[in-house]
C-alpha cells in the first residue's frame, strides 16, 4: 500500500477542496485501501472533517458552511498531512494551493483597484495601519496573512503580477480579443512521465481524415471570428507534437491555422522533440508567418532522456537550435524538467550551463509530476526519482543562475502531485514574453480552439470564464462527431457575443 493514499467521502464542495490539498500533500485517491479516510460533512452549523490515518481517528476539522471555512478545513488537513510525513506543517507556498497562483493575485489587485480607495500614489507600506495601499499590496497582504506564503513566494508572484498587469488589467476592448490554440493529438514515443491520452503517430491509421476535421474546423473558426468581429492577439499550435505530422500533412495543418493569424502577432509552434523536426517544416513556418518556436530538451543527458522514454539526444537538440539561430529568426523557448529519475544537482547544472550559453529567449523550468495514467506513476523508473529536497535545489540554483543571465520570470503555475513544493516558472530575456502564455495561465481572454483534446473558454470581466466547450480526446470521435461540435461553437459564440 503506498503511504501517499487517501479516500474522501462526502459533500461534494468540501471535497473538491480537500481533493487540491490532497494533491499538494502528494497525495493521490485510490480504490484499494487508503492511508488517509477522510469523511465529511455538511450541515447548517458547517461543515466537519474527520481524518482517519490508518485507520485510527486522528483530528477532527471544522469550518463555516462557506468558502472560506472549506478553505480554513483544507490548511488544517495539509498541515496534519505534512506533519505526519515528517515535514514542516507548512512549505514555501503555505496553505495556498491551486494552479494558478497569479491568477489568484490578480482578482484581489482588481478588487481593490475597483473599490472606492484610490491608489497610492507613492510605493506604500502595507503593514503601517492607515497606509493608502495599492492593488498589488492588497494581494501581497492576502497571501501573507491569510495564506502563510513565504516572502520568497510572494516576491515571486509579485514580480511576475507587476510584469503581466499590462497584458491583463481589464480593458475596454479585451471582450473582443482572442487567442488561438490549435492542437495536433499525436507524439512519436510516450515520455514515461506524461499522461498524454492520444495515440502514437505510427499506429494512427486516419490522419488523413483528420487533417480533413482540423481544416474543417479552423476554417469555420475563421468565420466566426469575422461574424463576431474578434480581434486575434496570438495563435498557438501545441499537442502532442505537431511536427510529428509528416512534412506535407504538417504544413496543411499550419496553413489552416495561420489563415486565422493576424499579421505580425505573435504565432508559436511547439516544435517539442529535434527527432521530429525537418528543415522543410521550418521553411514551413517562416513561410506561414511563425515567430516563436519551442525546442524542449527537457534535460541534456542522454541516459536521462531514454530512461524516459524521449528518443532522442541531446546532441540533436544542439544541432536542431544551431539550424534554427542560422536559418530563422524565430525566438525560442526550451523546456526543462526538474525530478527527472536518475537527475542530480549537477545534472541540472549542466543543462544551466548549455540555457546561458546557448540563450534562448524563453526557458521553463518545470518541476516532475506525478501523473496518474503516466508509465512513471506506474512504477517504470519511479524508484530513481530524485528526493524532493534535491528538486527544490534544482528548481532554486535555476532560478538562481537563470535570473543572473538576465531572465526574468515571466509566468509561474503549481501542478498537482508535483514531486516537490515549488511551481513551474517560464522565465524571459526582457522584452520576449510569449502572450499566449500569460494568457492561458491568467484565464482573463477568451481562447477558441481547434482540434481534438483543445478547450475552447470564453471569458468577460469581472467573473471571467463565463462558458466553455471540451472537444474530444479520442481523435476518431472528434473525426466523427466534428459536425455537431462546430454546431455547439457556434452557439456559444453566439451566446457569448450576442447574448
Ligand atoms: S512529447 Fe510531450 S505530449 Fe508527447 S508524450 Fe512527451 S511530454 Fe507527452
Amino acid at each position: 500500500m503506498s503511504n501517499l493514499t487517501y479516500r474522501y467521502t462526502g459533500p461534494l464542495p468540501l471535497g473538491s477542496v480537500v481533493a487540491h490539498y490532497c494533491g499538494a500533500a502528494g497525495l493521490t485517491t485510490t480504490k484499494g485501501a487508503p492511508v488517509w479516510r477522510l469523511e465529511g460533512l455538511g450541515a447548517e452549523e458547517g461543515y466537519t472533517l474527520t481524518v482517519y490515518h490508518n485507520d485510527v481517528p486522528v483530528a477532527v476539522f471544522k469550518g463555516a458552511l462557506s468558502n472560506e471555512g472549506r478553505l480554513e478545513i483544507g490548511g488544517q488537513l495539509l498541515k496534519l498531512i505534512r506533519t505526519t510525513q515528517g515535514r514542516p506543517a507548512l512549505g514555501e507556498w503555505g496553505t495556498l494551493v491551486g494552479v494558478r497562483p497569479t491568477k489568484m493575485f490578480h482578482k484581489l489587485w482588481d478588487i481593490d483597484e475597483n473599490s472606492d480607495t484610490p491608489p497610492a500614489a507613492e510605493p506604500s507600506n502595507p503593514d503601517e495601519p492607515g497606509t493608502v495601499i495599492n492593488g498589488c499590496d492588497t494581494a501581497v497582504q492576502v497571501l501573507r496573512k491569510r495564506f502563510d506564503v513565504s516572502e520568497p513566494k510572494i516576491e515571486l508572484l509579485k514580480a511576475v503580477a507587476t510584469l503581466q498587469r499590462p497584458f491583463v488589467a481589464p480593458h475596454e476592448t479585451a471582450d473582443r480579443e482572442v487567442s488561438v490554440y490549435g492542437g495536433i493529438p499525436f507524439c512519436q514515443t510516450h515520455c514515461t512521465y506524461c499522461s498524454f491520452p492520444y495515440g502514437l503517430i505510427q499506429d494512427y491509421r486516419r490522419i488523413p481524415e483528420f487533417l480533413g476535421a482540423f481544416v474543417n474546423d479552423a476554417t469555420q473558426l475563421k468565420g466566426l471570428i469575422e461574424t463576431y468581429g474578434l480581434q486575434v492577439a496570438t495563435v498557438y499550435m501545441g499537442g502532442g507534437t505537431p511536427t510529428s505530422l509528416g512534412d506535407e500533412d504538417f504544413a496543411t495543418a499550419l496553413a489552416a491555422l495561420a489563415k486565422l493569424h493576424r499579421e505580425n502577432s505573435e504565432f508559436t509552434v511547439e516544435a517539442g522533440r529535434p527527432d521530429s523536426v525537418t528543415p522543410h517544416k521550418l521553411a514551413t513556418m517562416a513561410k506561414l508567418g511563425v515567430n516563436r518556436i519551442s525546442i524542449n530538451p527537457q534535460s541534456m543527458h542522454d541516459d536521462i532522456l531514454k530512461a524516459v522514454g524521449r528518443g532522442h539526444t541531446a546532441a540533436a537538440i544542439k544541432e536542431l537550435y544551431a539550424y534554427v539561430r542560422s536559418y530563422t529568426n524565430f525566438a525560442v523557448n526550451m523546456d526543462f524538467i526538474a525530478g527527472l529519475p536518475y537527475q542530480t544537482l549537477s545534472h541540472m547544472e549542466e543543462n544551466l550551463d548549455y540555457v546561458c550559453q546557448a540563450r534562448p529567449e524563453n526557458v521553463t523550468i518545470h518541476t516532475l509530476a506525478l501523473k496518474r495514467g503516466s508509465p512513471l506513476y506506474d512504477g517504470v523508473g519511479r524508484e530513481a526519482m530524485p528526493e524532493a529536497a534535491a528538486v527544490e535545489e534544482m528548481v532554486a540554483r535555476s532560478k538562481e543562475r537563470l535570473e543572473a543571465a538576465g531572465y526574468v520570470p515571466y509566468y509561474v503555475y503549481r501542478q498537482q502531485y508535483m514531486t516537490s513544493q515549488t511551481e513551474n516558472i517560464g522565465y524571459t530575456l526582457p522584452g520576449y514574453i510569449c502572450e499566449y502564455n500569460i494568457r492561458i495561465m491568467e484565464e482573463r481572454q477568451s481562447i477558441l480552439s481547434v482540434g481534438p483534446g483543445s478547450s475552447s473558454k470564453w471569458m468577460r470581466a469581472p467573473e471571467y470564464r463565463q462558458l466553455q466547450q471540451h472537444m474530444p480526446k479520442d481523435v476518431s470521435v472528434y473525426i466523427d462527431t466534428l459536425s455537431a461540435l462546430l454546431e455547439k461553437r457556434s452557439r456559444l459564440c453566439k451566446k457569448f457575443w450576442e447574448g
